[in-house]
């Protein structure tokens, strides 16, 4: 079941301090700033959701659910601590395919580690939510049924080998989805996906993106109600962002 009240989703990748060399697309954001974040959520009252409330549809106002897209290994070592210390749930989504490799679909970046079959169970041994993100990150977009069955049903089947318990909800690669897409996932018995921009219902639920670009002042902006709504309205407008920054300005990268 959806929320009726539509928690926010934020959208983070990789835990860590990485220079903008090793990081070009901004996927990393150091400890420092998630704590800063994360205690900037909890002195306003928001209520971060493990992913069983934020399914069952009955969630307070100011609901958040954290989400970590890929499974970099920082995850575990960076991630998993301060989320333990605050005592914040968050959801996980990772690679069937890649567990224990290394974030190959990227070329300029393809040496990330990512989580193993171990780190996948000290996540769930943590209380994170463990969740998929396909085979190998391909994208699902005019995919054939072969790639869909790879990427969804079997991705979801190895994970639940790994966790123990069946995955409930899929992340699209790229957030890009298409409605066979859609209709692959929903059949593989998942009860929600996440997109990053276009929303199609429960299985494309967008997501605000949080990356190592944003400061203080655009991460709370982003979890103003009124910065969705201008962003989807805004959709089309490839300029959104480098605006925002523009005005707000840019956290420094070494
Ligand atoms: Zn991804």
């Amino acid at each position: 079941m959806i929320p009726r009240r539509r928690p926010l989703v934020l959208m983070y990748h990789g835990v860590g301090d990485r220079g903008a060399r090793s990081d070009p697309f901004h996927l990393f954001v150091a400890q420092d700033r998630l704590r800063r974040q994360l205690t900037t959520l909890l002195d306003h009252g928001w209520t971060p959701l493990p992913l069983d409330a934020y399914l069952s549809g009955d969630t307070p106002p100011r609901s958040v659910l954290l989400t970590f897209d890929d499974g970099y290994r920082a995850i575990v070592d960076e991630g998993l601590p301060l989320l333990h210390e605050l005592g914040v749930p968050a959801t996980v989504f990772v690679l069937t395919g890649l567990i224990g490799d290394r974030s190959r679909w990227m070329l300029s970046m393809p040496d990330e580690p990512l989580v193993s079959a171990e780190d996948i169970r000290e996540m769930v041994r943590a209380g994170l939510d463990v969740e998929c993100h396909g085979w190998d990150h391909s994208t699902l977009v005019a995919a054939d049924e072969r790639t869909l069955q790879h990427n969804v049903t079997e991705a979801a089947r190895a994970l639940a080998a790994l966790t123990g318990r069946r995955p409930r909800a899929f992340a699209y690669p790229y957030g890009e989805h298409d409605e066979k897409a859609r209709r692959a996932v929903a059949e593989a018995g998942f009860e929600v996906a996440f997109s990053t921009h276009t929303a199609a219902g429960p299985y494309a639920v967008p997501r605000v993106d949080v990356n190592s670009t944003d400061t203080d002042a655009t991460f709370r902006l982003k979890t103003v109600r009124g910065y969705r709504m201008l962003r989807r309205g805004a959709g089309q407008v490839p300029g959104l962002r480098p605006a925002l920054h523009s005005v707000l300005g840019r956290a420094p990268r070494s």
